[in-house]
């Protein structure tokens, strides 16, 4: 069992299609008004790796998947780079809904609070319940933090692996949209590195589970 930081007292049960069902009418929280639809999980029902943001953006709340804006074409890339296929992971979010403030035409992104997060914890539990990825990673101080617990500090502790279960380990590492605003240039490619450097980590420890598993066949 994968227990984040805070337990969840009850973590819905079902296959990700069950629960992607449940979590498009929940009400546990006000984000549900004003957004499009719920941003569920996407990725392979037993992936070995499971990848978290933070929340849906502007562009995830119109196509109703994780990362498919800028901070996913940014993903994209760097998974490439670290030698992980998208398409084997199961990408998701801390918070399933989009929130954001409206200027003139535009939805800007706002940050959600600790009481949203908490109602949305549930998703979470449930996805990694189902999942049971031998690698959790979590991407910004707010997955790394439900992950790993609210004195994490990504500045100084990304990259370093913890145990979070008996088969599973997690890290955390750079969120891509804060690569994408990172203002200095030299910072934000140095950012963009440290990203890939994490995820070779990732594909490191995946190659060495495949092989142990082949080896014991
Ligand atoms: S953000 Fe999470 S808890 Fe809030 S309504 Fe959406 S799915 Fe439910």
């Amino acid at each position: 069992m994968i227990a984040l930081a805070k337990p969840v007292e009850q973590v819905p049960a079902g296959s990700l299609a069950t629960l992607r069902r449940m979590a498009a009418d929940c009400r546990a929280c006000p984000l549900w008004r004003h957004a499009t639809q719920t941003v569920f999980g996407r990725g392979p029902e037993h992936a070995a790796a499971m990848l978290i943001g933070e929340q849906p953006g502007a562009q995830e709340d119109l196509a109703g998947e994780p990362f498919v804006g800028p901070a996913g074409q940014l993903l994209d890339r760097a998974l490439a780079e670290a030698g992980l296929d998208r398409r084997t992971l199961y990408l998701t979010n801390t918070v399933k809904h989009f929130k954001y403030e409206t200027r003139g035409k535009v939805r800007l992104h706002k940050r959600v609070n600790a009481t949203e997060q908490a109602a949305c914890r549930q998703w979470l539990a449930a996805e990694l319940a189902r999942v049971q990825p031998r690698v959790a990673v979590g991407l910004g101080a707010m997955a790394a933090q439900t992950l790993f617990g609210k004195d994490f500090r990504i500045g100084a502790e990304r990259g370093q692996w913890r145990e979070l279960g008996p088969q599973t380990r997690g890290l955390a590492t750079w969120h891509p949209s804060a690569v994408l605003r990172t203002p200095r240039e030299a910072r934000r490619r140095e950012a963009y590195a440290e990203l890939v450097t994490d995820l070779r980590e990732v594909a490191a420890v995946l190659a060495a589970l495949r092989d142990a598993e082949g080896a014991a066949r």
